[in-house]
């Protein structure tokens, strides 16, 4: 398949398209449904020497309020969903939710990602940021994705190929695009599925902001484990600690539910958040000595 930049929209608003309801528009746009139609855009986007921006979800980013220079693709590539009940195994287009996992896994009777419910965007962004909770992330049940190359090649790789780390992979320093992935799940017992899923959204929505005010989730990445411990510090108790939930800038606020989550109250923009999250960074330095880091991405000049 063949694109050229007619075929490109222009000047797309991105702030209906993350979850943070901020930002400014594409200075070209793409959405791609098919493997083919990604491939496409990316490569016409290097053959035009334009800087591109692959949106998954938009679930983790505070996009600047100026907009993204070059071409934004949108994955919603959703033509790979192939299940091998012998082996347990699950393969699925990048551009399908982790929503579409969790549920699939759920009425096949398999297990292992009922953690991952409720968490938004896309197999190909949690891929990107290891996404994961209570206990569990995308790193325990990959087994290996197809992945296009900087140099225009498609090859499939094995978990190890990521680097994954809490919250990280080797993504995010190499633009390497996660195409489709294969996922293990376990033998399991469906109502068993269904109660822990059930038990997972009530906990998040108990102290997650609801799904129509904008947010990118947790702000900060929580912090290493004290010594003699093994979970990880959550950075909203610190911030709580430090009276993050009485700080806000222009329409960024700290959510009073949960200190990590900033929140746009409808008119935030992309910088007013950055403030913010520049004083609970200092104020988190100076009290506690703790150099906080954003597990959200911000995307353009912010
Ligand atoms: C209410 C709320 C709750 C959340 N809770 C959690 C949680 O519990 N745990 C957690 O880990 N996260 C959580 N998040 C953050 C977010 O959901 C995850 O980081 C998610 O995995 C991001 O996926 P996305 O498709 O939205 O990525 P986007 O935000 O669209 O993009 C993020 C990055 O991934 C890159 N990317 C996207 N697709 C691909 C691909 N196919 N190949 C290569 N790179 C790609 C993008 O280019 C970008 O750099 C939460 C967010 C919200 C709003």
């Amino acid at each position: 398949m063949n694109l050229s930049i007619d075929s490109l929209k222009r000047n797309v608003p991105l702030k209906n398209l993350v979850t943070f309801k901020l930002g400014g528009p594409a200075e070209y746009f793409y959405e791609a449904t098919s493997t083919d139609a990604l491939l496409a855009a990316i490569a016409l986007a290097r053959h035009e020497g334009m800087p591109w921006f692959l949106l998954g979800g938009g679930s983790n980013l505070v996009v600047a309020d100026e907009g993204l220079e070059g071409l934004v693709v949108h994955n919603l590539t959703t033509d790979l969903k192939r299940v091998d009940h012998e082996s347990r195994q699950i393969s699925l287009s990048s551009g399908l939710e982790l929503e579409f996992l969790v549920e699939l896994a759920h009425q096949l009777g398999m297990s292992g990602v009922e953690s991952f419910a409720g968490i938004p965007g896309s197999i190909g962004g949690a891929i990107y940021g290891n996404a994961g909770a209570y206990g569990r992330s995308i790193a325990d049940v990959l087994i290996d994705a197809q992945v296009l190359f900087p140099d225009g090649s498609v090859q499939t790789v094995p978990n190890a190929f990521f680097q994954f780390d809490y919250r990280n992979s080797r993504l995010k320093s190499e633009p390497h695009i996660v195409l489709s992935a294969r996922f293990q799940l376990e033998p399991g017992n469906r109502d068993e599925i269904k109660a822990r899923i059930d038990d997972i959204i009530e906990q998040r929505h108990s102290k997650h902001p609801p799904y129509e005010i904008g947010c990118a989730g947790s702000f900060f990445k929580n912090l290493p484990p004290l010594p003699g411990e093994e979970r990880r510090r959550a950075a909203g108790s610190v911030l709580e600690q430090a009276g993050a939930k009485q700080m806000a800038y222009g329409g960024a606020k700290v959510f009073d539910k949960h200190a990590n989550f900033i929140i746009n109250e409808g008119q935030a923009t992309a910088s007013d958040v950055k403030h913010l999250a520049e004083m609970l960074k200092q104020k988190v330095l100076k009290d506690f000595g703790i150099e906080l880091s954003e597990e959200v991405l911000y995307v353009g000049r912010i």
